[in-house]
């Protein structure tokens, strides 16, 4: 059986957004003043990004719901949850 590399494992996976309710939500204010922006550099699927101004850029869809962020982020600077049912991360299989 072939060994999977991370980019196939990457390439098996399919995302249902729930454009209604984002499962994670930054708090901006905070996040901007936030030294750290420990999130930007540990995100896996880069969903967090610094624009020239400072602010903090934060997309949802292609989230991994790894927790990664919530576990990094000592500022409250986010609220994190999984999506709702049927929504979010899946993996394809065959
Ligand atoms: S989410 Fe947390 S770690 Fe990331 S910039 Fe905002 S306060 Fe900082
Ligand atoms: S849960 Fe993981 S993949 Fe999703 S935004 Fe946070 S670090 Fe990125």
């Amino acid at each position: 059986m072939k060994k999977l590399t991370i980019e196939d494992k990457v390439g098996l996976t399919k995302f249902k957004v729930d454009t209604g309710k984002p499962h994670i939500k930054i708090k901006p204010e905070i996040c901007k003043n936030c030294a750290e922006k420990y999130c930007v550099t540990i995100c896996p699927v880069e969903n967090y990004k610094v624009d020239e101004n400072g602010n903090v850029i934060f997309a949802f869809e292609g989230c991994f719901e790894c927790g990664t962020c919530r576990i990094v982020c000592d500022k409250c600077g986010l609220e994190w949850d999984y999506p709702l049912g049927g929504y979010g991360v899946c993996f394809r299989e065959g």
